[in-house]
């Protein structure tokens, strides 16, 4: 870490009385803490918690990349900006609100957006990255940029109900060892598209700013080689064990990702490839008679929980939601048939998709064509159309 400075100032011995008291903070980590110098993508509503506990905590240095204005729609979730910042520049309102939190706070502003052109030079600079990018093409920028530059990502994602936070320690696993690719656009949709609960990016946040936070004290266990699911609708926390991928294109033992590259064609490629690759149907009427035949599939619901609630295909061996399904996939037989339902066929098409890339049988994935809709109509007018 950054060069700490010597002696606390009367101020500060009052100001961290609470850290300096714990035993695995003391002064000298609270030293540690002002000398440290963290990176914030994104100052929207994970860079918000994160960067406001981090200024709390006292961390010395808090670099934040960004370029977007306050906008109403923003102030929900993002506590960093208040009602009076609309039509600011985010970076200008988030300065203000860190330095009244605590002035002692040196507040460094990348107005610009990250590209792989400026990325690794801006993050070489620090001694951590904290991610709240809400796009993959930014995603896999920070992602292979960190991993370049040797520096720890700390990572966090939101959507609806759901959360996920890791962190990425260079050698020991990246954002590319679970997803070695992009989803095709329009898969799995933006929180502008599908919403995301107010005070879940503050939990995500928050947890992020707690992973830095050990980081930099280098105490306790962290959350590498580890994702934390977080689903706030039924308040269940769980992890899932993360290994780093021999054949992960990035930190792999052959890499093929070598240097930064253009993110936007990446990300924008997995559509066309994605629709090069078609996925076998079977009609609800179809996949009942030949059940009753003796076949017998894995049934996987991709939907939500919520919607679990509502109805249940009878034999469903797995509810996975379809944003997770690439996490879950080791829960998934491959000596089996696998037939995949959602509401309409939309979401549980792209999982079969999805899961045919990752090494699946695709003659052996089947999308319950029309979902629970075509269900209803086919095999039970009991099932509601919700
Ligand atoms: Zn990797």
């Amino acid at each position: 870490m950054t060069q700490q400075p010597m002696v606390l100032t009367p101020d500060q011995v009052n100001r961290y009385s609470r850290h300096i008291i714990m035993g695995d903070v003391g002064s000298k980590g609270q030293r540690n803490l002002l000398g440290a110098k963290a990176l914030i993508v994104g100052a929207g509503g994970l860079g918000s918690p994160s960067a406001i506990y981090l200024a709390l905590a006292g961390v010395g240095t808090i670099g934040i990349v960004d370029f977007d204005v306050v906008e109403i729609s923003n102030l929900q979730r993002q506590i960093l900006h208040h009602t009076s910042d609309i039509g600011r520049p985010k970076l200008d309102s988030a300065r203000d609100n860190i330095i009244s939190y605590n002035p002692d706070t040196n507040v460094v502003l990348h107005e610009v957006r990250l590209e792989s052109h400026n990325a690794r030079e801006i993050i070489s600079q620090y001694d951590l990255v904290i991610n709240g990018a809400d796009n993959f093409a930014t995603r896999y920028l920070v992602n292979d940029a960190c991993y370049l530059e040797g520096k720890p990502l700390v990572d966090g994602s939101i959507l609806i109900f759901d959360g996920q936070a890791t962190l990425f320690l260079p050698g020991q696993g990246c954002y590319r060892c679970l997803f070695p690719e992009p989803p095709p656009p329009g898969e799995v949709p933006s929180c502008a598209e599908a919403g995301v609960l107010g005070m879940l990016p503050g939990l995500v946040g928050t947890i992020q700013a707690t992973e830095t936070v050990k980081l930099i004290l280098d105490v306790g266990t962290s959350l590498a080689s580890r994702l934390l699911l977080i689903d706030a609708l039924d308040m269940e926390f769980r992890t899932v064990k993360l290994r780093r991928n021999p054949a992960c294109p990035l930190c792999g033992d052959e890499p093929t990702v070598t240097e930064l590259i253009d993110y936007e064609q990446f990300c924008a490629g997995a559509s066309a490839e994605a629709s090069a690759n078609t996925v076998l149907e079977i009609s609800p009427a179809d996949f009942v008679s030949q059940r009753d035949s003796g076949w017998s599939p894995f049934l996987l619901d991709v939907r939500t929980s919520a919607e679990e609630q509502i109805v249940t295909l009878p034999g469903t061996d797995l509810r996975v939601s379809h944003l997770n399904i690439l996490i879950e996939q080791h829960s998934l037989p491959k000596d089996r048939d696998i037939v995949v339902y959602c509401r309409t066929g939309g979401r549980s098409e792209a999982v079969a998709s999805a899961l045919s890339r990752v090494g699946f049988d695709s003659a052996r994935l089947f999308n319950l064509a029309g979902g629970i809709h075509a269900w209803s109509d086919q095999v039970d007018s009991a099932v509601p159309k919700y």
